[in-house]
This record gives structure tokens, sequence and C-alpha cells, in this order.
């Protein structure tokens, strides 16, 4: 230790890709200059509290520079041979050993396992998100919809409006599928831009029908969150020949719950609001019709209030 020399075989050299007569004189600073930089201070640390007794033995794993450029993972154990009459350490002796391979294992079983996250999450996304909108699909709509009744039990209320483009057969006619498509994906991205929360989630539920979970404290809060969707609609002002009012508009169905009970579910919110946006078809489109259920009235299927 004081001397500061190290003693290796020509196995230790050959580790290097060098032989050991050309590395002599060995001492700690060849093992520096040797040495990957950030693998330095840990395995001098390590050796430290060794030395001052505070672990029985020493381990480290470092990279040591090969003579063709590369980094070769050793593994670095030993321990102190000897001490002096005041207990100081003079000796420490130890193996080094070429770790490469496995090392080379644990970084493949890492990528792999990143890809294969990677891999899940793309699954994931597939099975919950619409391919053309990139919003939520009907399938992923009852995950969502009984999370967001888990909060309201927590007496949230609760709101699902819901929105199907007007003359959108007249639209696909008159300008052809594609243009319709490009239509349902401005429309997707203009509603996306219009949540207000991170829990608010937009969904396609068909092929020109979407639907928004959000919470909403009051009724007319509520209503003023579906207000504000169709005039980001209007303010899209895409062209549509084959509509009465000129351009693209949709037809919106609210539902808000007060406090929703367990007896509601996301089948008995997509079928209320459902029903709310079949009066805005028939009451002439391009509207919001809004009902609410308060609290205190049950799951009753007719809402407490039109407005
Ligand atoms: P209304 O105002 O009553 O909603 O009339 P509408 O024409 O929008 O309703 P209808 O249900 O008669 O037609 C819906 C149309 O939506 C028919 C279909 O071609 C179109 N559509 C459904 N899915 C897609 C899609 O993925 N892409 C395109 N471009 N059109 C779609
Ligand atoms: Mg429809
Ligand atoms: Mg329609």
């Amino acid at each position: 230790i004081a001397s500061d020399r190290l003693a290796v075989n020509e196995r230790w050299a050959q580790m290097l890709g060098r032989r050991r007569a050309e590395l002599e004189p060995i001492t700690g600073k060849t093992w520096q200059a040797l040495c990957h930089p950030d693998d330095i201070a840990p395995a001098q640390d390590a050796l430290q509290r060794h030395l001052s007794g505070e672990l029985e033995r020493f381990t480290a794993e470092f990279r040591l520079r090969h003579a063709d450029g590369h980094w070769v993972w050793v593994q670095s154990a030993g321990c102190v041979f000897g001490r002096d009459a005041q207990g100081r350490p003079l000796r420490v002796a130890g193996t080094h050993m070429d770790i490469s391979a496995r090392k080379a294992d644990e970084q493949r079983l890492h990528d792999d396992a990143r890809a294969l996250a990677a891999a899940n999450r793309q699954l994931r996304d597939l099975a919950i998100l619409d391919a053309l909108t990139g919003s939520f699909n009907r399938r992923h709509f009852n995950d969502v919809g009984l999370a967001a009744l888990e909060g309201a039990q927590r007496g949230e209320a609760v709101a699902l409006c819901m929105l199907d483009i007007d003359h959108f057969k007249a639209y696909n006619d008159h300008y052809g599928h594609q243009a319709g498509d490009t239509v349902l994906q401005a429309v997707a991205r203009t509603l996306k831009g219009s949540l207000k929360r991170s829990t608010d989630a937009l969904f396609r539920l068909g092929g020109e029908e979407f639907g928004v979970i959000f919470s909403a404290e009051s009724a007319e809060a509520a209503r003023q969150f579906a207000s504000q969707l169709r005039a980001a609609l209007h303010a899209l002002e895409l062209p549509h020949a084959r509509s009465p009012v000129g351009w693209v508009t949709a037809s919106f169905g609210l539902a808000w719950w007060e406090a929703p009970t367990t007896g509601l579910t996301p089948e008995a919110m997509y079928a209320a609001a459902d029903a709310a946006l079949y009066e805005a078809k028939r009451g002439g489109r391009d509207r919001v019709v809004a009902h609410c259920f308060l609290a205190g009235e049950g799951e009753q299927a007719q809402p407490a209030c039109a407005f």
C-alpha cells in the first residue's frame, strides 16, 4: 500500500491485450490511466472503505482500456493481507476477472427489457386509441367511464358530452371519403385542444360521433363547456356546401350528474347523453341539449331537468 506498487501476473496484462513488461513498473497510477474515468472514484472509494475496516472485503467493477481500444469490464475482489504494528494495512491481495461477457449479457437483457416495454406501450396504445384520430376508442370508454364514476363516488359531479357531426354522409358524398377523414381528424384535434383537466378524456365513439367525459362542478359549467366545444367547431369554419349552415357543425348531447350513485354505469351514461344528442338532432342540429340528474333523484332514466 505504502509503495503504491501493483504486482500482477502475465495473464493480467493479457486480459488487456498487453505484455507485463511493457506496463511495468505497475502502480496505482497505471491502473488509473487504464481505468474508465467514471469508474475510478467508485473503485477507490470501495477500497478506502475496506482499508479503513468499514468493509470486510473489497469488491468493485470497472472498465480497463484494452490495447485495441475497447473497454474490458473487470470485477475486482480482494482484502488486506498483513498490517503493521499500528494496524495499518501493508498489502492487499486479490483477483481481477474479465466479466465483459456477463456485462454484455446484462446490457442485452436491459436493451431487451426496454424494447419489450416500448412494444407493450405501443400495444396498449393500439388497444385503446382510435387509429384515425388518436383519441381513445369506444372500447376504452368503459374503463375511463368507470374511473370517472369512482371519482364521482367521492362526491364529485361527472359529465358526458356526446356529439355527432351533422350531415356527414352528404359531406362524404360531396367532398369524398378522404376529405371526410381529414374533417374527423381536425374535429378530434380541436376537441382535444378544448379539454381542460388531465382527467378529461376524448373518445371516438363511432364513425362521426365523439364523446368527452369531463368533470364540472355545476350543470351550468358543464353546459358552458359543451357550448365552448360547439363554438370551437364553428371557429374551424370547415366549408360544407351540403349543410344549411355552410360549414361543418355538430349536434351535442350533454348529460351531467350532480352526485352519481353506485348504480350509474358507463353504459347508462352513454344512453343518457345519446338521448340528449337525439333531441339535439331532432331539434334542428348544430345545438346543445343538456340533461341534468340531481343528487337524491336516484339513477332514474328521466333527467331531472333539461337546460
Ligand atoms: P346527421 O346530421 O343526422 O348526423 O346525418 P349524417 O349524414 O351525419 O348521419 P348518417 O348516420 O346518415 O351518416 C354518417 C356518415 O358518417 C356516413 C358515413 O359514411 C360517415 N362516416 C362514418 N365513419 C367515417 C369515417 O371513418 N370516415 C369518413 N370519411 N366518413 C365516415
Ligand atoms: Mg352518426
Ligand atoms: Mg352525423
